[in-house]
């Protein structure tokens, strides 16, 4: 069972294009109906997702929902955003304790901010508390997500713009359940122009899509 995972949603749009206003609540939800399709399509790998519709989740809700169900790949897809609009490309995040770049930890804190949107921190997170998530996360778990995220590249590579660095590592929220196989899609930057416009076409979709079930296949065989 895969769990596809739409970044934002509801009041928290995440970023928005500066070429077309698109909003990447909205780019999420496409891309993971497109996975999900990919997915069903393939007839041999079950697939859930933690929101079909424009709604608000609080991140331990998203991880939670993988857990409760026993998903056995967790895959949370997100649209970048940056002040130079040059920067381009998708990235795949996995756990770390520490970033592995500054712009990474930056990233990672600004997801991360989904949760104390309303000025109450509804995710309840504080130093301890992730730090005990982080020492009850196997190390067979971050294996096996690394492992996905570099089969994720290669799937991807022929398909979309990836960053030279495209495996990184950050301190997502989202990604902490301590037992289930989790990665974090960046698929782009919404604030490039080219990007935006991939993101935000059928045929662009549908390419993420297609990497990602032909990634997810490849895991479980
Ligand atoms: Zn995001």
């Amino acid at each position: 069972l895969v769990l596809i995972d739409a970044g934002h949603g509801g009041h928290d749009p995440g970023a928005i294009s500066p070429h077309g206003g698109m909003r990447e609540k909205d780019i999420t939800l496409s891309i993971a109906r497109s996975i999900r399709d990919e997915l069903v399509k393939s007839g041999r790998i079950r697939v859930a997702l933690t929101r079909d519709t424009d709604r608000f989740l609080v991140l331990q809700d998203r991880y939670g929902i993988a857990r409760k169900m026993k998903a056995d790949l967790f895959i949370s897809i997100h649209a970048d955003s940056a002040e130079n609009q040059t920067a381009r490309g998708g990235s795949v995040y996995t756990l770390s304790e520490v970033a592995s770049d500054r712009e990474a930890q930056r990233l990672a804190s600004r997801e991360n901010k989904s949760d104390i949107i309303n000025g109450v921190n509804l995710g309840g997170t504080n130093a301890e508390v992730s730090s005990i998530l982080i020492d009850l996360t196997q190390r067979e778990t971050m294996n096996v997500s690394a492992n996905f995220a570099k089969l994720l590249m290669r799937e991807a590579k022929p398909n979309l713009t990836l960053r030279g660095t495209a495996h990184r590592f950050a301190s997502f929220i989202v990604l902490k359940a301590p037992d289930t196989p989790s990665v974090l899609f960046e698929t782009g930057y919404l604030s490039n122009a080219e990007d935006a416009a991939f993101l935000s076409s059928g045929s662009g979709q549908r390419k993420v899509g297609q990497s990602v079930s032909s990634a997810v296949q490849a895991h479980f065989a």
